[in-house]
């Protein structure tokens, strides 16, 4: 309707990038928003705006992610995703945001049932009423099946023109699709770490060894994939290939402690606190463990330690059996 304007979540899937089409279709003026952190990213987001030819806002959802993350009021689902709060979440920052650029409405791409546990119609109405806007929130793609919201019941949005659509097909999302016009958009699944089981490990490890939240910092390493918790609680993080150890380099600008082997080719590692004497021996073998060492019994590995001159140290190599159950 003209003189509408709307935001709507888009995270680049084409549940969300239908929304904005059935919206517009009715001459709604839209605009999308996306949140970023260090689980998930913009870069869908950003192609789907692209292809949709709409402004797309970027908002920093670091915070609310991890407060979310150590506290959610309704539980994880499969791994360490509160999706009912991180929708809920959302929905209440582009409420804010929608308040503050004066949209009409936020718009989302959820659709009734889709999801068994997080888009059921209890957990709808839950994340509109914690979202804390429930009459400003529209579903288009479900609308006709919810309870109408405040720009239906005022004209400036046509209830009529929304849609019914429910459950786990996607037929009617495809049949959209074609309608208008869409022809890349990425698989519903993926896109958010905290659904990956492997990371978690990892993402648990660190909530266990830390009090309060994490520092965004901290949670960032864990794109590392090879990494040990030491038995005094320090944790090393072992470079995997040039790249990683390059990344892993760059952390003693932020105060790391980092060791790497010196006479042979070998890992770089970043050892983060508390770190004792003691696993800061197990973590220089664990290091001289990954270095090609050929017949050597021992290899140097230097120790970068901030406020200390670097010290090279001759290192046994750890037994590979004795830290694999360390590893995360
Ligand atoms: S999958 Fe990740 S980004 Fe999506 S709602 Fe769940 S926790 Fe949030």
């Amino acid at each position: 309707m003209t003189g509408t304007r709307g935001i709507s979540l888009l995270s680049g899937g084409l549940d969300s990038m239908l929304a904005i089409c059935v919206l517009r279709d009715q001459g709604i003026e839209m605009e999308g928003v996306v949140f970023v952190s260090p689980f998930f990213d913009a870069k869908s987001a950003r192609k789907a705006a692209a292809q949709l030819g709409v402004r797309l806002h970027e908002l920093d959802f670091t915070a609310d992610i991890l407060a979310l993350v150590r506290n959610p009021p309704h539980g994880f689902g499969g791994a360490m995703n509160p999706c009912i709060d991180c929708h809920a979440a959302m929905i209440r920052r582009a409420g804010e945001f929608m308040r503050a650029g004066g949209y009409d409405f936020v718009s989302t791409g959820e659709v009734l049932n889709q999801r068994p546990m997080s888009q059921n119609r209890k957990s709808l109405e839950t994340v509109a009423q914690d979202s804390g806007i429930p009459g400003q929130l529209l579903r288009p793609l479900s609308a006709q099946l919810l309870t109408p919201t405040q720009p239906e019941l005022d004209g400036r949005v046509d209830r009529e023109r929304l849609c019914a659509i429910q459950g786990r097909q996607r037929v009617e999302q495809l049949a959209l699709a074609k309608r208008f016009g869409l022809t890349e958009f990425p698989s519903p699944a993926g896109g958010c770490l905290l659904t990956e089981k492997g990371y978690c490990r990892k993402l648990r490890d660190l909530f266990d060894h830390t009090e309060g939240i994490p520092a965004a910092e901290d949670v960032a390493l864990l794109r590392f994939s090879r990494q040990f918790r030491l038995p005094h609680g320090g944790r090393v993080i072992v470079g995997r290939n040039r790249a990683d150890n390059q990344a892993l380099k760059a952390l003693a600008a932020q105060g790391r402690t980092l060791l790497h082997t010196v006479n042979v080719p070998g890992p770089t590692a970043a050892v983060l606190g508390p770190i004792d004497e003691h696993d800061l021996d197990l973590a220089a073998g664990i290091v001289a463990s990954y270095g090609d060492r050929g017949t050597l019994p021992s290899i140097i590995v230097r120790r970068l330690i901030p406020g200390q001159p670097p010290a090279d140290l001759p290192t046994v190599p750890l037994p590979r059996e004795t830290y694999t159950p360390w590893m995360l």
